[in-house]
């Protein structure tokens, strides 16, 4: 395959070889990103890309079926068991569209939702003014305090007087675990329907690593391509009693023809999940955070939330080392570090430039990386701070971060 694009189209055949060894030689540290395993890509890049299949098993518009519905229902009843769920919808194109979908299915214009807060680690498809559903529906918003607890006598003080339609936990900067039976508890009290998007860490809750919230709540969204290791994708998860109008909502009333190729690549992420070596791979992401904790308070980081109970760590870089998110980034760049600015509960910056960096552990994970990893790489950010002024201390660091990297191939066959 690569041979042929490598003749028919060059430019794209040089530019995918690129990015190959910028993923390889890079340390990859935002906590959205993973690296898919060649079956995944394999699977991705299928025949079913050439097929419309409109509808659901069983119920399609088109004929020549037979093979579309056994790879969707494959990647039903893996993802079912994968999470314990009892009904599933794995077209959603992706995460945004997965949240999407569940507001319209639950919701009439105008109607409440009830989020986290972006500053304190919920999602611009949670309600964000810039974003479709904030000009469709209502929503409100809660959120923790500075030491990232939230209140949840506050939270159902807050349910209370907003009356929400869904009552939405879930976050993407959010370093903690939630009280899922707190959340059940308010939004029964409230006659609200519970929603947790658990887009960043549902390989963690595959992996048994984090706790898992399919019972505690009606609906679970996701993406697939976090932590969970698979193509880029969404999925929804949730009780039998909302499924028709999830399904319905999915299709035919936002999207046209699944992505069949995308399913079939996610059943393939699945069934990878349901292997005993994925609970490994999902304990040692929390381990190897952890790890990064530590080391970063040793050098007397300001650890947003206190630290991290899951994949993930939020720095409040100001406080820490008197550099703005962007600088911070910009200066771990040059290193080969790549990470994200991000804004922090209260912060008084801007989205632009804000106070804080997130980092997380899936994907250098997946390279294999360990204990003694983390303290090298923790010490190679630390590095790369004192050292922003002088070019030659960051080039002698980009070599060290390019060494390391290398002792952790990740598509080791493509090589
Ligand atoms: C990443 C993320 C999404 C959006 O997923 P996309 O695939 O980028 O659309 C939604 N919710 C949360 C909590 C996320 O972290």
């Amino acid at each position: 395959m690569k041979y042929i694009l490598q003749k028919s189209d060059p430019k794209i055949s040089y530019l995918i070889a690129k990015e190959l060894r910028r993923q390889e030689e890079g340390m990859e540290l935002i906590p959205s990103e993973n690296y898919a395993s060649p079956a995944v890509l394999e699977a991705l890049g299928s025949v079913f890309t050439n097929k419309y299949s409109e509808g659901y098993p069983g119920r399609r518009y088109y004929g020549g079926q037979e093979n579309v519905d056994a790879i969707e229902n494959l990647a039903l009843s893996r993802a079912k068991k994968l999470f314990g769920a009892e009904h599933c919808n794995v077209q959603p194109l992706s995460g945004a569209p997965a949240n999407l979908a569940v507001y319209s299915a639950l919701l009439k214009p105008g109607d409440t939702v009830l989020g986290m807060d972006l500053s304190c680690g919920g999602h611009l498809t949670h309600g964000h003014p810039v974003t479709l559903p904030a000009k469709i529906y209502h929503f409100e918003r809660y959120k923790t305090e500075e030491d990232g607890k939230i209140d949840y006598e506050k939270l159902r003080k807050i349910a209370k007087k907003v009356k929400p339609k869904i009552l939405l936990a879930g976050f993407s900067s959010y370093t903690r675990k939630i009280n899922y039976g707190a959340f059940k508890k308010i939004a029964q009290e409230v006659g609200a329907i519970s929603l947790f998007d658990m887009a960043h860490v549902a390989g963690l809750v595959a992996g048994k690593a984090y706790p898992n919230p399919i019972a505690y709540f009606d609906i679970v969204t996701t993406t697939t391509h976090k932590s969970l290791r698979g193509p880029r994708g969404g999925m929804i998860l949730c009780k039998k009693e909302f499924a028709q109008a999830i399904d319905k909502a999915v299709f035919p009333g936002l999207q046209g023809g699944p992505h069949e190729n995308n399913i079939a690549s996610k059943a393939v992420a699945f069934g990878e999940a349901l292997l005993p070596s994925f609970r490994v791979y999902a304990k040692q992401v929390i381990v190897n955070a952890k790890i990064l904790e530590k080391e970063f308070k040793k050098r007397k980081y300001h650890l947003v939330f206190g630290g991290t109970d899951s994949h993930m760590l939020l720095i409040d870089i100001v406080k820490s080392r008197g550099l703005t998110g962007k600088q911070a980034q910009d200066i771990l760049d040059e290193v080969g570090i790549t990470l994200n600015k991000n804004v922090i509960p209260y912060d008084l910056r801007g989205p632009m430039d804000p106070s804080g960096i997130r980092l997380g552990t899936p994907a250098i994970t997946t390279r294999g990386m360990k204990e003694g990893e983390m303290k090298m790489i923790v010490e190679y950010i630390d590095r790369a701070f004192l050292a922003s002024e002088k070019p030659r201390e960051l080039k002698s660091i980009r070599k060290d971060v390019r060494d390391l990297c290398k002792q952790f191939p990740v598509y080791k066959k493509s090589k």
